[in-house]
């Protein structure tokens, strides 16, 4: 009976779907469901996935009242799947990502926590010897300080997203996924460090005020008040010093920054720039490369490479190792720079000199290849039309900005390939 009433729901909730969310991916969700006859053939086939489940949850020590209790009323949750399906047309540029993530009321928000926390992160600092304005910038990023988490739309039920994505989810990747991270969620209910009820995350699985995954939560959190939970749920002191702990063992460097926004000498070498590249900060200075604001670097020996993330327009920034440990915690080098220049901002930091160009936006799959075409056509060598910005690309393109007396940059936005289409 409880089947039907939520499978009901489920499908009323499925006919609100925008139609290109659930086409984007060959998505046919009620049928996913077994909506075409029979509600107990769908209901046996979640049982089947469920008692598939079993044998590899007991060996890992997940008892038969936990996964029991666990597996409680869950059904699949259509929403989950088509979250998981949302794809956005256009790559968000990386700059209006930091600007939209480094707020005002986020930086705002963040002071008043520092404040708030000032004895745990004191705790926390001392214990993991990670920054604490790096720790509370990732907890204003994963949860705005906690806040989402009360926020039903966002904050669903892990064990229901997570059997979700392992018995629907439309590759083999996801639902690999989907079922180790359900193995681990039932490990950590077998642990008593939370309850199902509390156990919630996002439609993905990243639980709590920072965010963390099953697997990840195994391998790193920690009870930081002693009262034996790991409770990232809803004791933000366990979550930081979580953070912390993940951060330190990502290969956090105690008393060294993430970076610096940096200015580039006129007819800079963007060849310079990129991971591959990194030298230290004196060869640099002697490349011309100074800092922002009028500020030395503090430590002319770090080894750092040069970012680019926005052209030559935009700000430009010399990484550390740091910026890698941030980029464990998400692979992203615009989340990174976020977290970085949040950390910043919150010890009274000043906003970046130079301006993003706003003005300007990253190339859709189809506009890649249109650029690549247009490159070959006006005889910049590109070996491969495949969409793919690549060296063999950028080295094409810096061509024809140098041609054109552009700053070669190898920078592909629109109003690059704007310039393509007049050239002739
Ligand atoms: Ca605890």
């Amino acid at each position: 009976m409880r089947w039907i009433g939520l499978a009901f729901c489920a499908l009323a909730a499925i006919a609100l779907l925008p139609a290109p969310a659930s086409r984007a991916q060959g998505l046919d969700i009620p049928s996913l469901l077994g909506q075409s006859g029979s509600l107990s053939l769908s209901l046996s086939r979640f049982q089947h996935f469920r008692d598939g489940l079993w044998p590899e949850a007991r060996r890992k020590g997940v008892s038969r009242p936990t996964f029991d209790r666990a597996f409680a009323g869950v059904v699949p949750d259509p929403d989950v799947l088509a979250k998981a399906a949302r794809q956005p047309e256009f790559a968000t540029p990386p700059w209006e990502y930091v600007e939209a993530r480094v707020s005002e009321r986020r930086i705002g928000n963040g002071k008043e926590k520092l404040g708030e926390f000032n004895g745990v992160l004191d705790a926390v600092e001392a214990t993991y010897g990670v920054d604490r304005y790096v720790v509370a910038a990732i907890w204003g990023m994963e949860s705005a300080y906690g806040h989402i988490l009360g926020d039903r739309d966002i904050v669903k039920p892990v064990i229901q997203s997570l059997a979700t994505l392992a018995y629907l989810g439309t590759s083999n990747r996801r639902r690999s996924f989907g079922r180790s991270q359900l193995l681990a969620a039932l490990q950590i209910l077998e642990a008593r460090d939370t309850t199902p009820e509390r156990m919630l995350g996002s439609w993905a699985g990243a639980m709590g005020h920072t965010q963390f995954i099953p697997t990840t939560y195994l391998a790193y959190a920690v009870d930081f008040d002693g009262d034996g939970r790991r409770d990232i749920w809803d004791n933000p002191a366990d979550a930081l010093a979580s953070t912390a702990s993940y951060l330190k063992r990502s290969g956090w460097k105690t008393g060294q920054t993430w970076g610096y926004e940096v200015e580039l000498p006129a007819n800079f070498n963007y060849d310079l720039a990129g991971r591959g590249h990194a030298r230290s900060i004196a060869e640099w200075a002697k490349l011309g490369v100074t800092r922002t604001h009028g500020r030395e670097f503090p430590r002319p020996g770090d080894v750092g490479w040069l970012e680019t993330m926005a052209g030559a327009r935009g700000p430009a920034f010399l990484m550390l190792p740091n910026f890698r440990a941030i980029m464990r915690y998400n692979n992203s080098s615009a989340y990174a720079l976020a977290v970085g220049h949040l950390a910043d901002r919150l010890r009274g930091g000043d906003a970046f000199q130079r301006a993003w160009p706003s003005d300007d936006r990253l190339l859709a799959g189809a506009e890649r290849m249109e650029l690549q075409r247009l490159l070959r056509a006006r005889g910049f060598g590109v070996s491969k039309i495949d969409g793919k910005i690549g060296p063999n690309t950028r080295r094409a393109l810096r061509a024809f900005q140098a041609r054109i007396g552009m700053v070669p940059d190898g920078f592909a936005t629109k109003s690059v390939l704007d310039r393509l289409r007049q050239a002739s």
